[in-house]
């Protein structure tokens, strides 16, 4: 019998959690394969671990790491990918916007031997600021056409993987994460389920525009190096055109004798290739920024406290 490991980042989830638990306790009895829960508490600030504990001391198979700070999702899922043991991996909101009633139909499809992971996706984005969805789709049609990663318009992380696929994930150790990326380089045979999004069951989302937009970009940085191409482009391109506007100066001067005008615009003209190019240091500074924070080669995350007793609590 195939066993499964569910893992769920948890972060200030403790009215959220006794629902995911029971829903998806309720479920898995029903498909012929072992389970065990393995919840991830990202440092919350709430009851959280309480909750974790109590689960754990009526249930043998809910196991659960708890972090020393928050680290964020990318961190939690990556813990517990590293820790889970097993045949299949499952990584799942602890919010119940993954439907745990997927499952069956998730496990069936890996055992049929046709995929090495079922990945979903929300078919719409019912329920979410209209501004939200726009920017989440111009986000989508972007990093696609700039990045060689696939990345699936409304893709969740809510995914079941095999072993294989998860040591792959964990084998990339890079510390900037972007799961979404990840998933699709690693690549194996996926299959898409689509379902209609479901609203959060209990407590409220962590994600501000302000972060998403920030996770937006690092998922281009992270996984494109087409802003760099466009700020040399775009810098030779800028170089040409004001040699071009030298030689009609000089022209002018010496065939119609112009006295030399337009003090204004001469100004505009440098804030304008000023701000350029601070911009472009910038979009460089990003990418440094990113080398400098791998190059340290800090743990991804610190577990202070676990019921497991195999783990590695620092990686
Ligand atoms: N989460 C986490 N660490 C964080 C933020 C979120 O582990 O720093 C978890 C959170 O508990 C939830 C999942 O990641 O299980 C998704 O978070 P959320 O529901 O806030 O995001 P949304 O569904 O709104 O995108
Ligand atoms: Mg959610």
């Amino acid at each position: 019998m195939p066993k499964i490991s569910i893992v769920v980042p948890c972060y200030n989830e403790q009215d959220s959690l006794p629902l995911f638990y029971s829903e998806t306790k309720a479920i898995l009895p029903g498909t012929d394969c072992d389970y065990e829960f393995l919840f991830v508490d990202d440092g919350s600030a709430d009851e959280t671990l309480a909750v974790l504990r109590q689960l754990a001391g009526q249930d043998s198979r809910v196991t659960y790491l708890s972090f020393s700070r928050n680290f964020g999702k990318e961190a939690a899922i990556y813990a517990g990918l590293c820790n889970a043991d097993g045949d299949y991996v499952a990584v799942m909101d602890a919010d119940l916007q993954d439907p745990p009633s997927l499952l069956p139909q998730m496990i069936a499809l890996l055992e049929s031997g046709d995929y090495d992971n079922v990945a979903t996706r929300r078919r719409n984005r019912k329920g979410e600021p209209p501004i939200r969805s726009w920017f989440a789709r111009r986000f989508y049609q972007l990093i696609n056409r700039i990045s060689d990663t696939d990345m699936v318009d409304g893709a969740r992380d809510f995914r079941l993987m095999r072993r294989e696929m998860a040591e792959a994930i964990v084998s990339m150790s890079e510390y900037n994460r972007f799961s979404k990326g990840i998933f699709s380089w690693v690549g194996f045979r996926t299959c898409w389920l689509s379902y209609d999004n479901v609203e959060r069951a209990a407590g409220e989302t962590k994600w501000s525009f302000w972060k998403l937009l920030k996770y937006a970009v690092d998922g281009i940085i992270n996984f494109s190096q087409a802003p760099l191409s466009i700020a040399s482009w775009g810098g030779m391109l800028m170089t040409l055109v004001s040699f071009l506007m030298l030689i009609i100066i000089i022209v002018r001067r010496l065939i119609f004798g112009d006295p030399v005008a337009g003090w204004a615009s001469t100004i505009c003209v440098i804030i304008f290739i000023g701000g350029l190019q601070l911009f472009c240091l910038g979009v460089m500074g990003q990418y440094i920024a990113k080398t400098y924070m791998e190059t340290k080669h800090r743990p991804h995350f610190i577990i202070a406290e676990t019921n497991r007793s195999d783990t590695r609590r620092i990686r």
